[in-house]
């Protein structure tokens, strides 16, 4: 069982009716929704954070659960070029987390939201034997201009955005920089709307699960190749925590040959990695070698 697997198991039995008004369903960051005679399109991405898999009360504070809750969903929003409109909050309480848990986790979760303007709009409770966060966030872009991850093009070149690893880094050493990139992460609005108005990119997704793994998703969709070096390395990150580890949240994007991309964008480094290939749809190469995605899937076996 991996993601993918589940995913492909859903999208055959899901069908999207003509004049539904989904233009984009399952697998991009966000799916996107069309009105009639809208001037923008909306899109909307959920994500859960569960205890014990995503966060360990030992370890990460409440406000810093209740942050990453919601950037993460900010995150899929920054990937598609759109900006944040508001978010439901649902969580599922199990008995130790009490009253200032609950407020320290909110306050947390609206200090970001207060940041991007992203309005919290509602959302459910309930108990649960592990803590359990459920948010969907709502964001808009330009009618047609949201970027989709299925259309990157061969001879494209392939970015990423910072410097990857940092967060397996903090992980691991639950120190510094490294840590601080893995409990607060900064999800990259406004360079996903640069990439959206500015560099036209031709395709672009967040790095949650880890470039290999999330790099392969992106050439599946477009059902290209890609051949990339070795990414920027977090400051005190291997190679490979900078290939397969998950959570960075950066950007991983394409632009087409020819597209004057700059060294940086406000503080953070563009990096060129590779370019888009033709060849077996989703084959990554890592300097010429075939890069295995062993990134963080959920459901695959260690
Ligand atoms: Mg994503």
């Amino acid at each position: 069982l991996t993601e993918e697997s589940i995913l492909e198991r859903v999208r055959r039995q899901v069908v999207i009716p003509r004049g539904s008004g989904v233009i984009v369903g399952m697998g991009d960051d966000c799916a996107v929704f069309r009105t009639p005679g809208a001037k923008q399109d909306l899109l909307f991405t959920t994500d859960l954070l569960v205890e014990g898999i995503h966060f360990e009360r030992t370890m990460h504070s409440p406000a810093a659960v209740g942050h990453k809750a919601l950037a993460r969903g900010l995150s899929d929003i920054a990937a598609m070029g759109g900006e944040p409109r508001f978010c439901l909050v649902s969580l599922a309480l199990p008995e130790w987390a009490g009253a200032p848990w609950v407020d320290r986790f909110y306050a947390g979760l609206l200090k970001i939201a207060a940041a991007t303007r992203t309005v919290v709009a509602g959302g459910d409770l309930s108990r649960a034997p592990a803590l359990t966060c459920d948010i969907v966030v709502a964001g808009a872009a330009p009618i047609g201009s949201a970027i989709r991850r299925d259309n990157a093009r061969v001879g494209d070149s392939i970015y990423v955005s910072g410097r990857l690893g940092g967060s397996a880094l903090g992980l691991k050493t639950r120190r510094g920089r490294a840590w601080k990139k893995h409990v607060w992460p900064e999800p990259r609005l406004a360079l996903g709307a640069y990439l959206r108005k500015k560099l036209h990119a031709t395709a672009a997704m967040d790095l949650s699960d880890g470039l290999s793994l999330d790099l392969r998703r992106l050439a599946i969709a477009s059902k290209v190749a890609a051949e990339i070096d070795a990414p920027p390395v977090f400051p005190g990150a291997t190679l490979d925590e900078a290939l397969h580890g998950g959570e960075d949240y950066e950007l991983l994007f394409t632009v087409a040959a020819g597209t004057r991309v700059p060294p940086h964008f406000e503080d953070l480094p563009l990096t060129r990695i590779g370019i888009v290939r033709r060849g077996k749809t989703g084959m990554v190469l890592l300097s010429g070698q075939p890069l295995m995605p062993l990134g963080y899937d959920h459901f695959r076996r260690p």
